[in-house]
């Protein structure tokens, strides 16, 4: 069979792998975040994988997300996070979901969705402890907690989780994550007050689990490590994670370019001297982020190829530096790194940006395919 023009080839014994290391090298309780498509790896596939590797839980925003993951045959424990007013908690509620609630207006719809359901429902509360994004502010804490209280004494729900999310937990020495750590066992201080006994108490992701043990209490929340890539560059011991995702496509065209020569729109390189280039059938509308116009790498026939020029919608040129490998030729973008190709966090470090970004943007008219190597790392 022909080779696909481009696409996401998705190792899911390496998501096994890193889910099950994950979960030993932090002795809890671990939820695999699968967002976002997880991360861009697909969603179904990298869950079940990840299930399979010990998660206890999974994690995602929306119950959107949630609903899918019970659409794919997923019957484990599924918290949500992320609503606005008018969500269909009822759905949640009736697909056993854990929702979350920030507020005590967050709590009066999930109870009417109990009402209307006929069940009660399970329900998370998240604390503010400093990231100043979701989450019931301090000062509005102890109202949360009551209304929370109060609902388990009417049987509407269970409070199954108090969590919250840290700031800065990819710079370890960063104060923050003492303040909110603080602030995070005061605010459990108050729900142990009035009476909650949460199923599992969680502070940290993936950075977090992995440097600030202190910080793990009952459940870590993974996504990032569980895709094999290292969520704090520079701080994390190599625990050989593998990364999971690696995007190739096929050369189009391989052709000589002469010294003078412009590449790509805006012709912002020009051939120094003569040189040959390929052209690499994707671009921002597949992901491709832009940002790598020039300062990117790619790998083909055993070599690190530079991008020149600028990344376009549906393609872009690296430098073959003279050599005339064939068309049809295959170029990694970035995979496992564990042949000398660059990796995800390669293509951050070019782009400026996070490898969460790099993963989760990439797509497009790129195809996904899935493999399952016998022995990662
Ligand atoms: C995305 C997310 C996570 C996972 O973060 P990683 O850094 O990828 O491990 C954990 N918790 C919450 C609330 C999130 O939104």
């Amino acid at each position: 069979m022909t080779p696909a023009r481009a696409e996401i080839v998705v190792d899911l014994a390496a998501v096994r792998h890193n889910v099950a290391t994950l979960k030993a090298a932090t002795g809890v309780a671990m939820m695999t975040v699968v967002k976002a498509d997880g991360y861009g790896h697909g969603m179904a596939q990298v869950a079940a994988a990840a299930r399979q590797g010990g998660a206890d839980w999974l994690g995602v925003a929306t119950i959107d997300e949630a609903l899918a993951l019970r659409a794919a045959g997923d019957t484990g424990p599924v918290l949500c996070w992320l609503g606005v007013p008018g969500e269909d908690y009822a759905a949640a509620i009736e697909a056993d979901v854990d929702v979350t609630a920030y507020s005590v207006a967050e709590l009066d719809e999930i109870r009417m969705a109990v009402v209307a359901v006929g069940r009660p429902a399970r329900v998370q509360l998240k604390v503010d402890t400093g990231l100043s994004r979701g989450g019931a502010p301090a000062d509005r804490w102890a109202d949360v907690v009551a209304e929370a209280r109060a609902g388990e004494d009417a049987r509407i729900w269970t409070v199954t989780g108090i969590w919250s999310h840290f700031a800065c937990s990819d710079e370890p020495e960063h104060p923050a994550n003492d303040a909110q750590e603080r602030a995070f066992r005061d605010a459990l201080a108050v729900a142990d007050e009035a009476g909650l006994r949460p199923e599992v108490r969680h502070l940290s992701n993936s950075a977090g689990a992995l440097l600030r043990p202190s910080a793990r209490f009952d459940l870590v929340r993974c996504g990032l490590a569980s895709y094999g890539l290292d969520p704090a560059p520079g701080h994390t011991s190599d625990l050989g994670l593998v990364p999971a995702m690696t995007v190739r496509a096929r050369l189009a065209m391989v052709k000589h370019v002469a010294t003078g020569a412009g590449v790509s729109y805006g012709h912002t390189w020009v051939a120094d001297h003569a040189t040959t280039v390929g052209l690499v059938p994707v671009g921002y509308g597949d992901g491709v982020p832009r940002h790598a116009s020039n300062v990117a790498e790619t790998w083909v026939a055993g070599k690190r190829r530079p991008v020149r020029g600028r990344i376009c919608m549906d393609q872009f040129v690296v430098d073959l530096g003279g050599e005339l490998p064939p068309a049809g030729q295959d170029v990694v973008l970035f995979g496992t790194g564990r042949d000398g190709a660059p990796t995800a966090q390669d293509w951050a470090e070019a782009c400026g940006t996070i490898s969460y970004e790099i993963v989760t943007r990439i797509g497009g008219r790129m195809t996904r395919t899935y493999v399952d190597q016998e022995e990662p790392g």
